[in-house]
């Protein structure tokens, strides 16, 4: 079988640069894997042509070789076994075509597996602690974290694992009574992977992972809570020798707000008035988790009173809605007196309407209680 001109084959030009030759091989890629077209041997032919193609027109030296020489200037060299490339190759190649992640779990649904590509050990997790204030526990935040993960480094090359023989399993046949016994375990030198470092640039590790300075992206939903945990999916430690990153996970933890306090999904705010102001009736303004507002005292509010402030507690991290804000009135008894005050207060004190006359309208404590609560 004669084989096409590279460059016919991903459909570019003799003068294409780099980053045109990858983008018009993912094209081709995508349209003829064979998760997507199953059991059409023709769509797999393309398939392993183009990614040959593209495995010498990627590379510097096997394209200047190729230019020269044609086909027989790429005989044997790199990933070629003799007729062309296998699977294992090919998928090996799709981290550096996109980006470190397969995209082809997430396009085409996943579930199919390709031997010993999926099978290393996957990296560890990587736990930070986010500390949020009570506003941004209120309505979701989204915070940019510098995180230190192992992630493979550059340069790296992998070559079978001699003690597995790239399989990844050990075989170990076993003589009993009752005859031969086949076991098989994990590989313990490649971790089951099948392959091991072969060359690796100085400051890498023998897992071929490397520490990096990543900035993280997190969306916090609203309404969490101090001690919960989220995690992201494979913004962890990338696993030895290829295998899949582990996870991220995030601790919450709350910062105090300096007046106000959360129960659940409602905040709680202790209001201080006045006797006069108690009696007289006023405006204030109390804190919120959205700034102050503004709250009407009634005249002849008494000191226990629970006002609420519809919706201007936690948004809900399920959706149902939003917490209130509970202002707790306390009258406040002056500790400390004047000449003048003693005299206006001893004044007052034998007055018929400063006497106390708890009627049906005050709600006792516990019925106050049990309204809120
Ligand atoms: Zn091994």
């Amino acid at each position: 079988m004669t084989k096409r001109d590279y460059y016919e084959v991903l459909g570019v030009s003799r003068s294409a640069t780099k980053a045109e030759i990858k983008k018009a091989y993912r094209k081709i890629a995508i349209k003829f894997h064979p998760d997507k077209n199953p059991d059409d041997p023709d769509a797999e032919e393309k398939f392993k042509e183009a990614a040959e193609a593209y495995e010498v027109l990627s590379d510097d030296d096997k394209r200047q070789r190729y230019d020269r020489f044609g086909h027989d200037g790429v005989k044997n060299t790199g990933g070629f076994h003799g007729g062309g490339m296998s699977m294992d190759d090919i998928f090996s190649q799709f981290g550096d075509i996109f980006g470190g992640h397969n995209p082809f779990e997430s396009f085409f649904g996943g579930g199919r597996s390709y031997g010993r590509r999926t099978s290393g050990r996957r990296g560890s997790n990587l736990r930070i602690k986010i500390k949020l204030d009570l506003e941004e526990v209120a309505h979701g935040t989204e915070k940019k974290i510098k995180v230190n993960r192992l992630v493979l480094a550059d340069g790296v090359s992998y070559k079978s694992c001699p003690t597995c023989g790239g399989s990844g399993q050990i075989r170990k046949v076993v003589n009993t009574m009752l005859g031969q016994m086949v076991s098989t375990t994990t590989c313990h030198t490649c971790g089951g992977s099948g392959k091991i470092i072969d060359k690796r640039p100085p400051g890498v590790d023998s897992s071929g992972l490397v520490q990096k300075e990543e900035v993280i992206s997190i969306k916090i939903p609203a309404g969490v809570e101090d001690g919960m945990q989220l995690s992201m999916a494979g913004k962890g430690n990338y696993g030895p020798n290829g295998g899949p990153p582990g996870d991220l996970l995030i601790l919450i933890e709350e910062k105090p707000h300096p007046e106000l306090k959360r129960d659940g999904n409602n905040v709680m705010y202790d209001l201080y008035v006045n006797v006069a102001d108690a009696a007289l009736g006023t405006t204030l303004e109390v804190p919120t988790i959205d700034g102050r507002a503004k709250i009407k005292l009634e005249p002849g509010t008494q000191s226990g009173r629970i006002l609420r402030l519809r919706g201007k507690g936690i948004k809900d991290l399920n959706g149902y809605g939003y917490g209130d804000e509970l202002i707790h009135v306390n009258v406040w008894t002056p500790k400390q007196l004047t000449k003048e005050e003693k005299e206006i207060l001893e004044k007052l004190r034998h007055s018929p309407n400063f006497i106390p006359k708890p009627g049906k309208n005050e709600k006792s404590f516990f019925e106050r209680m049990k309204e809120f609560f």
